[in-house]
């Protein structure tokens, strides 16, 4: 609960409501209750209803986001069902390394009807590698793997370092969280 002049209360309820509080509200002779404020009072009420607004539907999301999430690991992941990032059959030369690159030919992952099963984390395109502080971003289709079965793969690519590396060497970008965790 935030106070506006020390009686004004705003919040939310357990439904995700806004609610404002006034415990002690006098009406005036013709039985009618003023809330009275300042322009600077008002404007802060205005963003004390704007935060709790947005605090309501960030709640909101991440409700659906928990259920979406218990949804899809309720579904176990088909590891066979499989193609090359772009969608192609997976073939017997993809993990040769191109010089050039230091990447291999291609990538395997999750086939798309098994990634739209649902994801058990975000979809997160980006991560950085702890020993050099690089970050590294990916397709789409490798991210869902990830985010379908976080401990599909052992190891990842940096593109600083343009090598491959166990996995516990990255965390996701803008977090604390480990790839493969
Ligand atoms: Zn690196």
């Amino acid at each position: 609960m935030d106070k506006i002049t020390g009686f004004l209360e705003v919040g939310l309820n357990e439904g995700g409501e806004i609610v404002v509080n006034h415990p002690d509200l006098k009406p005036d002779e013709n039985g009618v209750g003023h809330i009275v404020f300042s322009a600077n009072q008002a404007r802060h009420l205005a963003r004390l209803l704007d935060k709790h607004a947005n605090q309501s539907d960030m709640d909101a999301r991440e409700r659906r986001e928990s259920e979406a999430r218990k949804a899809a690991e309720a579904i176990p992941v088909d590891r066979d069902c499989l193609v090359l990032t772009d969608g192609s059959p997976v073939t017997a030369d993809h993990r040769e390394i191109d010089p050039s690159t230091g990447q291999q030919k291609g990538y395997v992952v999750l086939c798309e009807a098994e990634r739209q099963k649902g994801f058990v984390r975000p979809v997160r395109r980006s991560y950085v590698h702890r020993t050099c502080g690089m970050t590294t971003s990916m397709g789409l289709a490798l991210a869902e793997t990830y985010a379908r079965d976080p401990q599909f793969y052992s190891g990842t690519f940096c593109v600083y370092c343009r090598t491959h590396f166990p996995l516990d060497q990255f965390i996701w970008s803008g977090s604390n969280d480990v790839l493969g965790s």
